[in-house]
């Protein structure tokens, strides 16, 4: 398929004449053709429209049929063949096993939304029927159920540019919950979304839907996507990326004469606690591990292990020489883009230059255009709850490892630390009174508590929360990835008294839907 640089708005593909967008080569700094042109204010108007209009009838969609769109456009993505994969590789510097695994995880999450959808509990029917004779007042008839919350507008991530993009984890479960998307292309990987795009452009067609079901703006983030925040059609926002670009947009949705929810992942360091028995067992064996976690995908995730918490002693050296000599030996690896490149070495720079901090090693020089070398720097507790510059997420392959002189100090660090994605314990059963104690402040600091793994590798399933308090989240209370993500989208609606003919089906008595419903507070 030819890559056209155009605007998908709902069935049409638009030339636009807006700010020059243009995807570059990061492993050799080409300039890729096509080049694309931002959309204009009135592009976002026609897309939002279209979305506003697809609204009603899209949400009325019945769950099979909703299911069945999901499924097709899984399809389509395949359909795609290794055009995407090529231009996705020439787009980010990704290597081609990476991202065919992640075009299998994106078209598996499409059809684990499509199961969620058929399953229907995300309708959350519950139903208090009519007791006329309660004394001293009768109650009425009362049943609820969700219903989606709108047009919603995705910022695509830069870092996952097909499973966190255009048809990524948000689309999906706002699709999924009965909402139209508009997508807001991430700037450095446009022909991966035009691809991705046509794929759901044509699902749509297919799918017999209205066309405003979905929509592809390219452009800046500043024009086209705060005009797309700004547009009262709009109901919801999911973006992933900086934590500047998720709190700007935070800013303008409150900011809104009907403000609306962001839900925005930015930034997280994801602490790593290394506790005394399973040092003492297996120092090396865990440096080891952890510094393939740190270095994988040049560490561009949002899990990327940035802390490490260990009491001193000769049991937190052995960690550091393994995790050392594996760091000595990995090879530099290209970034996605030259701009998150220089984000990552202002951060190393600055990193090292703070007082206190020492560097105990690094990967491999670079060898080619935005390529980053892996670090890992030391420091101790006093000095990193000294300076909130040593908690700022460097997005990249480096970590710091915070040197305890007690368990007080872990307990102190670990209650000074903004809100995480993950938390880490590395733990034997001789660990577990302090991880006992660990627990509650983990708890309220993180969405995902993991044991003896590293947090890299984040599993697209039912229990999955990618989540966490501010500023790994802009909203502790939901996920990004998994089935729960679809709750992002939804509100209740409670139907007093209506007369059968005129509630939904899923509220319907006798369950047409056969749906999991809360009958008089019993589940049935
Ligand atoms: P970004 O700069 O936040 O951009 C993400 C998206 O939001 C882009 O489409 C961007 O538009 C838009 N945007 C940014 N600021 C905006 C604003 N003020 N108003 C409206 N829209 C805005 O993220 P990135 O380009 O992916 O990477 C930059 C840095 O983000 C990295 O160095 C890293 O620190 C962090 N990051 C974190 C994660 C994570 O998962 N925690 C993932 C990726 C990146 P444009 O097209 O104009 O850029």
């Amino acid at each position: 398929m030819e890559i056209k640089g155009e605007l998908l708005i709902g069935a049409r593909a638009v030339k636009a004449q807006g700010t020059a967008v243009q995807a570059i080569n990061p492993a050799t700094n080409e300039a890729l053709q096509p080049v694309f042109h931002g959309g204009s204010q009135q592009h976002v108007e026609q897309a939002a429209t279209l979305a506003w209009q697809a609204f009603d009838p899209y949400r009325a969609t019945g769950l099979e049929q909703r299911a069945a769109f999901l499924e097709l456009i899984a399809s389509e993505i395949l359909a795609l063949g290794d055009e995407l994969i090529v231009r996705a590789m020439a787009e980010t510097g990704l290597p081609r096993a990476r991202l065919e695994g992640e075009r299998g995880r994106t078209v598996g999450q499409l059809r684990l939304f499509a199961q969620v959808v058929r399953a229907g509990h995300w309708l959350d029917v519950r139903i208090d029927p009519a007791q006329p004779e309660r004394q001293p007042l009768p109650r009425a008839d009362l049943r609820q159920r969700q219903i989606p919350l709108g047009p919603v507008a995705v910022f695509g991530a830069s870092n996952f540019p097909l499973a966190f993009s255009v048809a990524g984890g948000d689309t999906a479960s706002a699709l999924a919950a009965g909402c139209p998307v508009i997508v807001k292309a991430h700037s450095a990987h446009p022909g991966t979304a035009e691809l991705v795009g046509r794929a759901i452009q044509s699902a749509v067609a297919k799918a017999g839907l209205p066309e405003g079901v979905f929509s592809l703006l390219f452009g800046s983030g500043s024009e086209v996507g705060s005009a797309l925040v700004s547009h009262p059609f709009i109901k919801a926002v999911g973006f992933t990326g900086s934590r500047s670009g998720g709190t700007a947009l935070m800013q303008l949705a409150a900011a809104r004469a009907e403000p609306i929810p962001v839900y925005a992942e930015m930034s997280s360091i994801n602490p790593v606690f290394l506790l005394s028995a399973a040092l003492a067992s297996r120092a090396a064996a865990i440096g080891k591990g952890f510094a393939a976690s740190l270095t994988m995908g040049a560490g561009q995730f949002c899990t990327n292990p940035g802390l490490v918490l260990a009491l001193d002693g000769a049991e937190l050296e052995t960690f550091l020489s393994s995790a050392a000599e594996a760091l000595a030996q990995a090879a530099a690896q290209t970034m996605l883009t030259p701009g998150i490149h220089r984000a990552y070495c202002q951060g190393i720079d600055q990193l090292q230059g703070l007082p206190g901090v020492s560097r105990v090693a690094t990967g491999l020089a670079e060898t080619g255009p935005n390529q980053a070398q892996a670090g890992l720097y030391l420091t101790d507790a006093e000095t990193f709850m000294a300076d909130e510059r040593m908690s700022a997420e460097i997005f990249g392959a480096s970590s710091l490892v915070i040197r305890c002189r007690s368990i007080d100090d872990m307990l102190k660090v670990a209650e000074h630390l903004e809100g995480q994605l993950t938390a880490t314990l590395q733990l034997d059963d001789a660990d577990l009174a302090l991880a006992q104690q660990l627990l509650p402040v983990l708890e309220r600091k993180a969405g995902r508590i993991l044991c003896n793994g590293y947090p890299t590798g984040v599993e697209v399933c039912q229990a999955m929360v990618h989540g966490g308090p501010f500023p790994a989240t802009s909203d502790s209370r939901t996920t990004s990835v998994g089935s729960a993500a679809i709750l992002r989208f939804l509100r209740p609606v409670c139907y007093q008294d209506l007369p059968q003919g005129l509630l939904p089906d899923a509220l319907q008595d006798g369950n047409p839907l056969a749906l999991r419903r809360l009958l008089d507070g019993v589940s049935s």
